[in-house]
């Protein structure tokens, strides 16, 4: 890094939060410093590649294996389209139209997200998704548009009082940490956030950061050679979400735009070393998850040799210090995956950190102020309602009572609009913040049960009158005869 941007702003972590925030303000006119701990992941992918040409295809798969894919839905979209990047970014998702439940006896279901083509989910490669937006970044500004610098290995270690961050250039072998005073600095930097850290010892922030007992081990479901019965060598439905609901644990696969999958077995942290022995691993997937095991090559290499990872929701009050210094994505407000939100969470934080900037007029303080004011409860019900989801995903979606349940919602919602069709569309599809989407549906919920309680009171009464009328009318017929 060449000099201090005393009037530009830096953004720690390149990742998918920290590359969207850097665009955004590189298009208002501000000048970013992009910092990362890691070397270029766009270097990394063409070293990959050609080692691949070359025969290096185990280099390929394991750079691919770090990938993982994730679903992006429209609260991350529309913060891509205000930027004209959504379409580019479409064009390598694969659409992802509704739950494919597999049964334990193999049948499968699919239960369609929503009825419009917009109601769908994507499925985007993490990396090919961060190399995309760093690309965009190292394209030359447009007029009016900021000056962006990307610093690869430097790595966040201090923030002072006078709001300066003490950064290391680990590239540059031992050399000594160097101080920058930017104007405004955004921590992306991920569920372990430094700046969060270093914020702390400026106010008193609260944090929580809390595991749940499950974590997650993914796995491969190969393409096939071209054509079969889905074609492009998907050995699955590839325009669908796979879920192998199994209550206590669950297995999703994601479509990839190359034919593969990319597995994810979500079980307790017990279950997932058990599975680490292939004696075990190999007949609990014959036992819970047969047609999976059939498409699934490497498992029990995979299962012995791919890393556990555990999953945590991050809580922390304030995000922000000294109207200079903003934490967003997880750095924030890292939440487990199991609505998919995270990263569409991220994106909406700079589409709203871009809104809050031109309603404050480029007041940063007062902008920092009103995106926390509006993003705090979103974010706390986010959280709530990812945690709520696991239960969902592995255990309501195999039930008859959620598919009942959806399709009175979407009954409703035809004959009174502004009846939400269910909370996952309210969460997925629409721009409603999220605690107004948790409120709304719980409401709605509280409102079918009463009606479901009063109609049985009524049925029960009709029930009772009836008996009554009917024996009344026997004890007058006894009393004839
Ligand atoms: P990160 O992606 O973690 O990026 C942080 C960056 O900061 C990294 O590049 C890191 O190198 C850098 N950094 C860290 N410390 C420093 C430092 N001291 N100095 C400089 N740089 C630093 N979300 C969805 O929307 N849809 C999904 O389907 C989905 N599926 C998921 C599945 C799993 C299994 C998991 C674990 C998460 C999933 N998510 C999903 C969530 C999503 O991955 C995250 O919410 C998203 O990556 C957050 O982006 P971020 O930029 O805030 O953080």
């Amino acid at each position: 890094m060449a000099t201090a941007p005393s009037e530009g702003v830096v953004v720690v972590g390149a990742g998918l939060a920290g590359s969207l925030a850097a665009l955004f303000l590189r298009r208002r006119g501000d000048d970013v410093t992009l910092m990362d701990l890691r070397s270029d992941p766009r270097a990394a992918a063409a070293v990959a590649a050609s080692a691949a040409t070359d025969g290096g295809l185990s280099l390929l798969a394991n750079a691919s294996k770090r990938s993982i894919n994730l679903a992006l839905s429209s609260r991350g979209l529309r913060a891509l389209r205000k930027l004209g990047l959504a379409d580019e970014v479409l064009r390598d998702a694969v659409i992802m139209r509704g739950r494919m439940i597999h049964a334990p006896n193999g049948r499968t279901e699919l239960q369609p997200y929503g009825t419009t083509d917009e109601e769908v989910l994507n499925s985007v490669s993490r990396e090919a998704i961060n190399r995309f937006l760093l690309e965009r970044l190292s394209a030359p500004p447009e007029a009016g548009e900021g000056r962006v610098e990307l610093c690869f290995k430097h790595k966040v270690v201090g923030l002072g009082k006078d709001g300066s961050l003490t950064v290391l250039d680990t590239a540059d072998g031992g050399a000594p940490a160097r101080t920058v005073r930017p104007r405004f600095i955004i921590g992306a930097d991920g569920s372990f956030s430094v700046v969060r850290r270093e914020l702390s010892k400026l106010c008193r922030l609260s944090l929580r950061h809390e595991y749940i007992e499950h974590g997650y081990l993914e796995l491969s479901i190969p393409a096939r050679p071209a054509g079969g019965r889905y074609g492009n060598g998907f050995a699955l439905e590839p325009h669908a979400l796979h879920i192998w609901p199994r209550h206590d644990f669950m297995l999703i696969a994601l479509p990839n735009r190359d034919g593969s999958f990319t597995g994810t077995l979500f079980a307790s942290w017990t279950l997932l070393e058990q599975l680490e022995d292939p004696a075990v691993g190999l007949p609990f997937f014959r036992e819970h998850f047969a047609d999976a095991l059939a498409v699934m090559p490497d498992l029990a290499q995979e299962l012995t040799a791919n890393p556990r990872g555990a999953l945590a929701t991050v809580r922390c009050d304030p995000w922000h210090a000294a109207g200079r210094v903003l934490l967003i994505g997880d750095a924030a407000h890292a939440v487990v995956p199991f609505y998919g939100q995270g990263m569409n969470a991220a994106f909406e934080d700079c589409l709203a950190l871009d809104q809050a900037l031109d309603e404050a007029r480029h007041n940063v303080p007062k902008a920092i102020a009103s995106f926390y004011t509006a993003r705090k409860p979103a974010c706390d019900a986010l959280a709530d309602l990812s945690l709520q989801n696991y239960v969902e995903m592995r255990s309501k979606t195999a039930s008859r009572l959620f598919v009942l349940k959806n399709s009175l919602d979407a009954a409703l919602h035809r004959w009174v609009p502004s009846w939400q069709p269910s909370l996952h569309t309210a969460v997925t599809f629409s721009p409603m913040p999220y605690h107004v989407a948790k409120a709304r549906c719980e409401w709605q919920d509280s409102l079918l049960g009463t009606a479901f309680h009063v109609s049985c009171a009524l049925v029960g009464i009709a029930g009772v009158a009836l008996a009554l009328k009917t024996s009344g009318a026997s004890a007058r017929l006894g009393a004839h005869a």
